[in-house]
Parts: C-alpha cells; sequence; structure tokens
C-alpha cells in the first residue's frame, strides 16, 4: 500500500518528529496553518479516526494524549485545537488517521 504517513512512520519519508509513544508518532505538518501545527498518527494504518476507534480504541485516546504532550511542550497546555477531517469532502488529503493539533493564534469558530 502506498501511504504517505505510513512511510513517515516506518521513516522513508523525512518529518520533524516531536514527540514518539509506543503506539502514535507526532510530527509537524508540512504546510503549518497556525504557529504550532503538528500531526499526530497511529502507526498503524487506518483510513479515519472512526477505523482507528473500531480497529485500536487505546490508540485513539492516545493519540489525543499524545496531542496533549505536544501542546504543552510548544507553550499551548490550555488552549489548542484537535481535528480529524474524515472524508475528502471535509479536507481529508491523506487517508491515514491524523489528528491535527493546532495553536498560537486566534484560531475562530466556526472552523472554515
Ligand atoms: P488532511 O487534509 O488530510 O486533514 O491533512 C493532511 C495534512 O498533511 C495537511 O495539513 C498537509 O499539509 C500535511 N502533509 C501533506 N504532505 C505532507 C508531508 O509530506 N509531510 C508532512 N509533514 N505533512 C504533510
Ligand atoms: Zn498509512
Amino acid at each position: 500500500m502506498d501511504c504517505l504517513f505510513c512511510a513517515i512512520v516506518a521513516g522513508d519519508v523525512p518529518a520533524t518528529t516531536l514527540h514518539v509513544t509506543e503506539h502514535t508518532v507526532a510530527f509537524s505538518d508540512i504546510s503549518p496553518q497556525a504557529p504550532l501545527h503538528a500531526l499526530v498518527v497511529p502507526r498503524t494504518h487506518f483510513a479515519n479516526a472512526a477505523e482507528l476507534a473500531a480497529g485500536e480504541p487505546a490508540t485513539l485516546a492516545e493519540l489525543v494524549s499524545t496531542a496533549a504532550a505536544v501542546a504543552t511542550a510548544a507553550g499551548y497546555p490550555d488552549d489548542y485545537r484537535l481535528v480529524f477531517n474524515t472524508g475528502a469532502g471535509a479536507g481529508q488529503t491523506v487517508f491515514h488517521t491524523h489528528l491535527h493539533v493546532l495553536a498560537g493564534r486566534d484560531l475562530g469558530w466556526p472552523p472554515g
């Protein structure tokens, strides 16, 4: 299977790694939309958050814990946004589960 984030997890595509845990890897988004814009992915391939929840529910919790650790380490322990885009119509472009972590600016609501 040709999957960009599997390749990043494997180390075959370079990325700026921010945090690693047993089941997750966090790295900087290549096109940051905020001063902090990280992606947290499971090491195992799932297409989206719901598939991860069904297949490895503990890893879904680990994604959130990793995201909180990344936000805290970047200086934003209390104010950050977590986003799972699901489906092309919602803006998903990479079909390996990834949790966006955004912080460091006024993020606005509702999101665009
Ligand atoms: P999505 O649009 O699927 O929710 O998010 C995919 C994210 O992956 C985008 O924010 C995009 O900037 C990021 N991205 C795409 N290609 C790469 C890459 O090669 N390296 C990294 N670090 N991020 C990427
Ligand atoms: Zn993958």
